[in-house]
């Protein structure tokens, strides 16, 4: 996307505004410490043209205001953030993060699984950490020099504080553990509408109490909105749209069946309404027009209009368009399937284990095809997923079937769509998944996990780590 010195002030500007209500809610957090933020830059590369090209989180990260107010109110050192290893990266983030600890007021990442992320690290990793606040050393694998520089001006031996995060890290149970690790966190902050909602469930686990604050909707494309509630619940935040960001136009989309999401018309420049004409309730892909030059360029998102702020509306993140799975006519969308994974996990819950992350394909190498879910499930309280009753997953197979549309239950029962299978896949999977897609050039910073594998390589990742696969014993209907 074109970024120019515009580009850049409105940036900034909506980096001053989004933060107003986080202030009005939780107090001035730039006097109050600093943000543990885990952040990635990719490097720069350069087109044909000769324009440097970067994502746009990394622009943002090179911006001399943003450097400038770095060491002030984050606890990452810029070397860290362009680390080229994002694992080296990380563990030297998580580092500072522990060694100012008592300064730490937030901790966060732009998306909610990159929190996650940065939570599971930490359980891999905490032994060597605490050794290295203890020794005041730097483990031999970060072998960056940026990292090395760095650490070399701020680690000093630290026993008791070592001892502290040692003792913390040990219990059985890291319920609420960024609570304990953290102890001035007065919220996370993280996306964690739409793709991310899917995250929440084993963030509230990790914060235990610590609101989740998604303050801000954008895109590479433009800055959209921002959340006025901070507080709000993840399944009830609407974003405020900001008309000096972009030129917003919308159009319509309706349900056609069952609440799934499919497009009036093809004819979008006759459909297009402005932001000042559309309806509550009513759901919408958004288009932009920006001062970088981009002409009613559809960013791929339906939104939904939950209501207006004065006259300003206020939407609703739906699901990203064309995320479907289809094995014959029938479409499922992100939100087909975000329901009915909730419906089949809740049986998962009372026995103790959680659905950590799950994604999707549609398996045509056999007919009639069929729909696959990869599952990564984790037991709470030291429990092993091996200890999972096979009957429960088969029945979490029936459940998604259930909660699937009319469409794909008809097929299913003339056996046009085959029954609907979860492989379960070993613990770290979907880790390995996001380091196949980061090793292709996505930012760590920006990444989503693709709620459809489309990807050859991909699946064969996911693929190679399968445990346990289980198939719908009837059709639904
Ligand atoms: P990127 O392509 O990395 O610029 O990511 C932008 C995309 O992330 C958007 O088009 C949305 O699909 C998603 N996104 C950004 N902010 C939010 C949000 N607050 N809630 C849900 N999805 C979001």
């Amino acid at each position: 996307m074109p970024v120019t010195a515009e580009v850049a002030n409105k940036w900034e500007l909506f980096r001053g505004l989004y933060q107003s209500p986080v202030i009005k809610h939780f107090g001035d957090i730039n006097q109050a410490g600093k943000r543990l933020e885990l952040m990635f830059a990719r490097p720069e590369i350069e087109t044909p043209s000769g324009l440097k090209a970067a994502s746009v989180s990394t622009s943002i990260y090179n911006e001399c205001n943003f450097r400038t107010i770095l060491s002030k109110l984050y606890t990452s050192p810029i070397e860290t953030i362009f680390c080229p290893d994002p694992n080296q990266g990380l563990y030297c983030q998580l580092l500072f993060g522990l060694i100012q600890r008592d300064e730490v007021v937030m901790v966060g990442s732009v998306f909610a699984s990159t929190v996650l992320r940065g939570i599971k690290f930490l359980e891999n990793h905490w032994q060597e950490l605490c050794y290295d606040i203890k020794t005041g050393r730097l483990s031999d694998w970060i072998t960056d020099s940026g990292c090395r520089n760095a650490a070399s001006l701020v680690i000093k031996p630290n026993p008791e504080q070592a001892d502290l995060i040692e003792t913390i890290c040990n219990c059985k149970s890291w319920e609420g553990i960024i609570r304990k690790l953290w102890p001035k966190a007065r919220y996370i902050w993280c996306i964690c509408t739409g793709i991310m909602r899917q995250y929440t469930t084993e963030l509230e686990f990790y914060c235990r109490g610590l609101p989740l604050v998604s303050d801000l909707y954008a895109c590479s494309e433009a800055i959209c909105g921002m959340n006025l509630e901070p507080l709000c619940k993840p399944c009830d935040i609407s974003y405020t749209f900001l008309p000096n960001m972009a030129y917003f136009e919308f159009l319509p989309v309706k349900n056609e069946r069952d609440g799934s999401i499919e497009m009036k018309s093809n004819n979008e420049d006759t459909e297009l309404v402005d932001l000042v004409n559309v309806k509550a309730g009513q759901c919408y892909e958004l288009v932009v027009t920006t001062c970088a030059g981009l002409y009613r360029y559809k960013v791929g998102d339906v939104l939904m209009v939950s209501g207006f702020y004065n006259n300003a509306p206020q939407f609703q993140f739906l699901e990203r368009k064309n995320v479907i799975l289809s094995v014959d006519q029938e479409k499922t969308s992100e939100t087909d399937l975000f329901k009915a994974v909730t419906e089949a996990k809740a049986l998962l819950d009372p026995l103790g284990f959680i659905l950590t992350e799950y994604t999707s394909y549609v398996d045509t190498s056999s007919a009639p095809g069929h729909y696959v879910l990869f599952w990564e499930i984790k037991g709470k309280e030291g429990k092993h997923c091996k200890e999972l009753d096979p009957k429960i997953m088969v029945e979490c197979c029936s459940r998604m079937e259930e909660s699937l549309h009319y469409t794909y239950k008809i097929y299913r029962k003339r056996n046009i769509i085959a029954a609907l299978e979860i492989r379960v896949v070993k613990q770290e999977s979907f880790e390995a998944l996001m380091d196949y897609y980061v090793s292709k050039g996505t930012s760590m910073s920006q990444y989503k996990k693709p709620s459809c594998i489309k990807s050859e390589e991909a699946l064969k990742i996911l693929d190679s780590r399968v445990i346990g696969k289980y198939f719908s014993p009837k059709s639904p209907l």
